[in-house]
Order: structure tokens, then C-alpha cells, then sequence
């Protein structure tokens, strides 16, 4: 079998997989496929209620945190935020951390006054900004707790006492957190709950309301939090496979387990890439990603035969994000303790070749 490191779509477990196929053959009492039943019968309605209350149950949210599962991406998030959250004459702080918190930035600019507060841009965003000033009246804070294509991680929330949004697409579920001081979470889905199709929203609704636009139906959260994300034709399938992760995610013992294990993978990766003299770690050590490890040659030209390399010990889906280059082990939940070993072994051996 083959061990996959892509960064997204990315690795489901084994057992969702297989699950997910037979509710593609046959779902309901009548044999129907779960692609052809209404997502208003009985049985998807069960799906949906199960999805919300396992998110409410792993992140341990407050009853106003209300649980969404909609489209459009993480990317429509960083518009839909602001429209939702930011008044037209509202100040809203960022810290920029790499390309998915400048799309935010760029987004949020329609809606308001964006002070970007932190960037590690002129680093080339090897590091997570930590100073930062708040300026007296701004509504809150975003931003995105793990940079999937540079590879950091804030390994706690931002020092602050303003409410929090946050971009968890490529860290949500890998351990836990304290949700409570977020008014927003989103997330896509094809990281580390399921396959691509819907987002992840958790909004206190408390937070809502209090902006003067005019905000179109389908881009209201509470027109979704009325409805319970039924307001229109929800994407079943995404929903129902990122349902059955959860439950794989509750079954292995929850988000302090998950943490344990994806500690336990990244302290393998890390500590060969410190030891082995062929490659070099990207980014600022107390920052790295415990999701997507990125690390590089030393010598470029022997990148390729390193891919091939890897790809005889069954490793695949490492090549860097074309922005960045060099390598990235994505290396999410469902990710076993062998794949990151095989990684390991294939480093060792090439460096016996080539060091
Ligand atoms: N934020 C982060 C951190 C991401 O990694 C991605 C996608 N890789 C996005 C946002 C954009 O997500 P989507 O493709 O679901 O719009």
C-alpha cells in the first residue's frame, strides 16, 4: 500500500474509505445509494445530526457555538466572514502568515479597515509572527492556524484578548483547542475531515446581527443556523464521509490522541531531517508544522531522484507546493506511524547513496 503525503485532498482512514464506498452501493432500508436518497429523508437527516454533534463533542464547544457544514470552500470564508462579522466602519486585525491569510486579507478589504497587526512576509514566511499591537476599537482578530504550504503552526492561539476567527483547514481535529475564544473556525474539509465539498463552520451566534449590510440569503449564517445547514441541497456525500471521520476520530480516543500521535510522527520526521546530512528544515523550529512538514535539499539538483527515491519505499505526494519548492510530508490524522517510517528509511538510504 501505497503511503500518502499529498496536502489536499489528502489520506482518510482505511476504514472510512471502505465505509464511504458501500454507502455509494447501498445506504437506506431500500438498498438506495446515499448519492440518490433526499437529503431531507430520515437517513441523511441522521447523518447531519451525528456530523454536528460529533464536532460539537470533539472541540467541546458552548451551546452558542452553532456547527455548519457548507460549500464554496474556505475560500468563500474569507469573504463571508467579514460580511458576516465586520461592520462597513469596523477595524479587523490579521496576521499574515503566508498565501491563504493574504487571500483573506484581500477578501476582508471590501468590507472594512484591515490592519494587518503581523507578517512574516519578509522572512519569505519562514516563522510565525509573535509581537503584534492592537489598535484601540478593532473587532477582531483572524488568522490561519496552520500555513499549509510553508509549514507552521501556531502552537497556541494569539496572544490577545479580542475575540478570535480562525482558518483551521489544515489543523482542525489534530489536537485540541480551546474553542471558546473563537466567535469563528472554518474549515475545508479535505484535509483532515474528509473529502473536498464542504466547510467546516462554527459560529457563535452571539457574534452575529450586529452589521449594518445588507447580506445576500445564501451567505447569512443565520439563514444556515436556522436550518441547520438544510437551507438548500447540502453536499451529502462530503458530509456523510467527513461524519464517518469523526467518528474514527472519536473511536481512536479524540483530539488529545490525535495530538499524541501527530506528535509522535512529526518528532520522527523532524528529528531525521536535523540528523540527516542531505536535507534542511524550512522553517523556525518552536514553529513547525506538526500537519505539513516542509524540508528541502541542501543540494537542489538531487530533488527528483529523491522523489523517485521515495517513491520505491511506497512514499508519495511529497513534491512542495510550486510556490515554495522542495519537500512537503503532509502528515494529517489518518496518516499512520508506518508511512512516516518508510519516509525515514528512504531519507537514511539516500543519504547512504549520496552523502
Ligand atoms: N486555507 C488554508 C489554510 C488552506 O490550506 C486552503 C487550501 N489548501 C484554503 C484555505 C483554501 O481552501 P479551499 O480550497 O477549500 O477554498
Amino acid at each position: 500500500m501505497k503511503h500518502n503525503f499529498y496536502a489536499g485532498p489528502a489520506i482518510l482512514p482505511q476504514k472510512v474509505l471502505r465505509q464511504a464506498a458501500k454507502a455509494i452501493d447501498s445506504f437506506d432500508p431500500n438498498n438506495l445509494s446515499l448519492l440518490e436518497i433526499s437529503h431531507r429523508s430520515k437517513e441523511f437527516v441522521a447523518v447531519m445530526d451525528e456530523a454536528t454533534q460529533l464536532v460539537s463533542e470533539l472541540l467541546n464547544l458552548k451551546p452558542s457555538q452553532k456547527v455548519l457544514f457548507l460549500t464554496g470552500g474556505a475560500s468563500t470564508q474569507f469573504f463571508m466572514s467579514c460580511m458576516n462579522l465586520l461592520p462597513s466602519d469596523g477595524t479587523v486585525a490579521y496576521i499574515n502568515t503566508g498565501s491563504w491569510s493574504k487571500k483573506a486579507i484581500k477578501e476582508a478589504a471590501a468590507f472594512g479597515n484591515v490592519d494587518v497587526v503581523a507578517s512574516s512576509e519578509q522572512s519569505n514566511f519562514d516563522h510565525i509572527p509573535k509581537d503584534f499591537e492592537i489598535q484601540p476599537g478593532t473587532r477582531y482578530l483572524h488568522y490561519t492556524s496552520n500555513n499549509t504550504i510553508f509549514g507552521t503552526q501556531f502552537q497556541s492561539p494569539p496572544d490577545t484578548d479580542l475575540p478570535l476567527v480562525c482558518d483551521m483547514s489544515s489543523d482542525i481535529f489534530s489536537k485540541p483547542i480551546d474553542a471558546s475564544r473563537h466567535i469563528l473556525i472554518y474549515a475545508g474539509a479535505q484535509k483532515n475531515m474528509g473529502p473536498a465539498g464542504t466547510t467546516l463552520v462554527i459560529v457563535d451566534e452571539d457574534a452575529l446581527g450586529k452589521v449594518d449590510r445588507h447580506i445576500p440569503t445564501m451567505l447569512d449564517y443565520r439563514t444556515h443556523i436556522k436550518k441547520d445547514s438544510m437551507f438548500n441541497t447540502p453536499p451529502v456525500f462530503p458530509i456523510y464521509v467527513s461524519m464517518l471521520t469523526l467518528r474514527w476520530v472519536k473511536e481512536q480516543g479524540g483530539v488529545r490522541a490525535m495530538e499524541k500521535r501527530n506528535e509522535e510522527k512529526a518528532q520522527l520526521l523532524y528529528s531525521e531531517i536535523d540528523r540527516n546530512s542531505l536535507f534542511e528544515g524550512n522553517v523556525a523550529r518552536e514553529d513547525r508544522s506538526r500537519m505539513n512538514v516542509t524540508y528541502k535539499l541542501k543540494d537542489d539538483s538531487l530533488m527528483d531522484a529523491f522523489l523517485d527515491h521515495a517513491d520505491t519505499y511506497d512514499c508519495v505526494g511529497l513534491k512542495g507546493h510550486r510556490s515554495v519548492g522542495g519537500i512537503r510530508a503532509s502528515i494529517y490524522n489518518a496518516m499512520e506511524m508506518e508511512g512516516v517510517r518508510a519516509l525515514v528509511d528512504a531519507m537514511k538510504s539516500f543519504e547512504e547513496k549520496h552523502g
